[in-house]
């Protein structure tokens, strides 16, 4: 029998062929959706259009919010003037699992440059307490077959993943060459020499044959721009730049402090149980409530690690990517199926599924009102779903209190705190759990390609890429985790499949003496339509509640988005553009 650490993460495959005698009648299902509508519309009616909400400027007064204050470590050094065989912008995963794959193929000149002080993206940078990740660990941590590691627990908690990341840049002797506390700010194509010069903000000028851009989908902290914002008087930090020296290492610093947390997304949803224990007073100001499903948790089984056989991450990944097996007399089922009822029955699903968490609330939460304005009223999957256990418990404690701005949000900070609806907020410390700019290819960075054309203002007709991987007239420069790419709730599933792809283009380019790679124009054309004909097939997008899965309820451009095909069709077009790189790529030689 498959054991409970075989079963793979399932939390958005409705079964929306059974015929269920007990269902509510379609009546009940068209009102729920008329609240979807009626909460996204109140919501959309209180905002600027799309990001405009928000800011991710933090220079100036809101410098602070963007300084790292875990880096102390970073040391002065000589300016660099040298060169490289392939260059990473960014050491998280997608850094470290292609690293990984490069040094397999006999790569040895490789350099991370890291603005962080040291290897792990996400992790280095997400150190608020209660971090985790939500992702099955088992599938989630990359190189597992490779490091021959497993996780401590069902879902690895930060400091783990952290350490991980440590130990794999170690293993693969990625420490060599990484620079740190780097941030590169711009990358140029010199067709002269061909190669990128690529510059930083500590002066230095490094040549590399091969740049990856590896900087991550959510790095840059974005902060919501509220009136008065820099004139509170107490103390405050973006979640992604903890300040444990203000906090202390426990919390223990709060046990007398007044403390307020802005944004009810998936970090806040993970702090909160931990602020909740610790502060004297907790403010929650939401916006829009999260879906929080159970969390089902628990040490990794001794027998079931030692069981584990070579290869078991690839297995385990490549079943995940099939899908669950489908019955033949389903598959006949929904086959007969018009697509209106399709969508409907999927939806009716989806909306079980939201009044199951509804019900727990009601189950979990004493106060009724406090208890209705953490009921999310939009479908699963239009945010990040949340597990789990202790959040709903901590708005039990008589020490928090949720203020419900009821999709307007917090628009006003004076000197003591938020302002919102007449009530004055007095707070010691508040913390934004805003959120990030969402997948950025340049983030801090310029990209000045072939021509001397830069990659923003060539995005600016629109996002052109190959497999959201490679674009034309950016030679031997790799996009990993940018738009035009699959997207999947286990995001090291598609990461890896573009550090193996990216892996095996350098290496073919090694082999075949050629100096370097560009995709064609055609090749990029034909993957932007591919794009624009999997966007967009149901209004489910456009009827979703705001935020950074919808583009904050913007309308935009079917190229600019991720492909929404499925992460299988995604492989077999890698796979295919492999088989035929001459088809898909011109190349130079020297
Ligand atoms: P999010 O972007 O998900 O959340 C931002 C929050 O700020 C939202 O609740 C938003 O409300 C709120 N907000 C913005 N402006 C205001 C305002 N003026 N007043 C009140 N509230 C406001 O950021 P997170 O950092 O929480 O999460 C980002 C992503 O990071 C996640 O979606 C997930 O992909 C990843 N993550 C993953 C984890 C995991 O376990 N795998 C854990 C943590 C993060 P509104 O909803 O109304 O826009």
């Amino acid at each position: 029998m498959a054991k409970k650490q075989d079963k793979p993460q399932n939390i958005f495959n409705f079964d929306y062929s059974s015929d269920k005698q007990d269902r509510p009648p379609q009546e009940y299902y068209d009102q729920i959706k008329e609240k979807f509508a009626e909460e996204r519309d109140l919501r959309l009616d209180y905002r600027p259009p799309g990001t405009d909400s928000y800011t991710s400027d933090l220079t100036g007064e809101l410098a602070k919010y963007a300084t790292d204050p875990y880096g102390h470590q970073v040391e002065e050094r000589e300016t660099l003037n040298d060169s490289v065989e392939v260059l990473f912008i960014g050491g998280g995963f997608s850094a470290l699992l292609t690293s990984a794959r490069l040094r397999e193929k006999g790569v040895e000149s490789i350099r991370i440059v890291e603005r962080g002080a040291d290897v792990g993206g996400t992790w280095y940078w997400n150190r608020y307490p209660g971090v985790a990740c939500d992702v099955v660990a088992y599938d989630y941590l990359p190189l597992l077959d490779e490091t021959g590691y497993v996780p401590s627990r069902h879902y690895a908690g930060g400091q783990e993943i952290y350490q991980y990341c440590k130990s794999i840049a170690e293993r693969f002797d990625l420490y060599d060459l990484a620079v740190f506390g780097t941030t590169v700010t711009s990358t140029v194509w010199d067709s002269d020499e061909e190669v990128w010069v690529v510059g930083t903000d500590r002066g230095d000028s490094i040549k590399a044959r091969f740049v990856v851009c590896a900087n991550g989908t959510l790095s840059k902290p974005k902060l919501a721009k509220i009136d008065g914002i820099e004139t509170f008087a107490g103390h405050s930090f973006h979640t992604s730049r903890w300040d444990y020296e203000y906090t202390g290492d426990n919390l223990q610093n709060l046990a007398d402090k007044r403390v307020g947390i802005i944004g009810t997304g998936a970090s806040a949803v993970q702090a909160i149980p931990e602020l909740a224990k610790a502060a004297k007073e907790l403010y929650v100001f939401q916006r829009t409530p999260s879906s929080i499903d159970v969390r089902d948790d628990w040490e990794t089984d001794p027998e079931w690690a030692a069981s584990l056989e070579p290869g078991w991450q690839a297995k385990r990944r490549a079943r995940a990517i099939e899908g669950p097996r489908v019955p033949d007399a389903v598959k006949a089922k929904r086959a007969a199926m018009s697509r209106e009822e399709k969508i409907q029955r999927q939806e009716n699903a989806n909306i079980d599924a939201m009044m199951r968490i509804h019900k727990r609330i009601d189950e979990v939460v004493e106060d009724p009102q406090t208890a209705e304005s953490l009921k999310p009223w939009y479908m699963l999957m239009c945010k990040r779903p949340c597990f789990h256990n202790e959040y709903l418990p901590s708005f039990n404690r008589p020490n928090v209190t949720l203020v419900d701005t009821k999709g307007e949000g917090i628009s006003q900070i004076n000197a003591s705190g938020p302002e919102f609806d007449g009530t004055q907020y007095e707070l010691d410390l508040l913390i934004y759990a805003t959120g990030f700019e969402v997948q950025q290819t340049g983030i801090y960075n310029q990209i000045i390609g072939e021509g001397g054309q830069d990659l923003n203002v060539k995005y600016g007709d629109g996002i052109r890429t190959l497999l959201g991987i490679h674009s034309h007239g950016y030679p031997n420069l790799f996009i990993m985790g940018g738009y035009q790419a699959f997207f999947a709730f286990n995001l090291t599933d598609v990461l890896n499949s573009q550090g193996e792809h990216i892996a095996e283009c350098i290496d073919f380019v090694r082999q075949n003496q050629i100096h370097s790679l560009d995709c064609t124009y055609d090749a990029e054309e034909r993957w932007v339509q591919e794009v624009i004909a999997h966007r967009g097939k149901t209004s489910r997008n456009r009827d979703c509640t705001p935020g950074y899965y919808n583009f904050e309820g913007a309308e935009n451009r079917r190229q600019d988005g991720n492909y929404n095909g499925t992460m299988k069709q995604y492989l077999d077009h890698m796979s295919e553009i492999r088989d035929k790189m001459s088809e898909h790529f011109a190349f130079t030689e020297r």
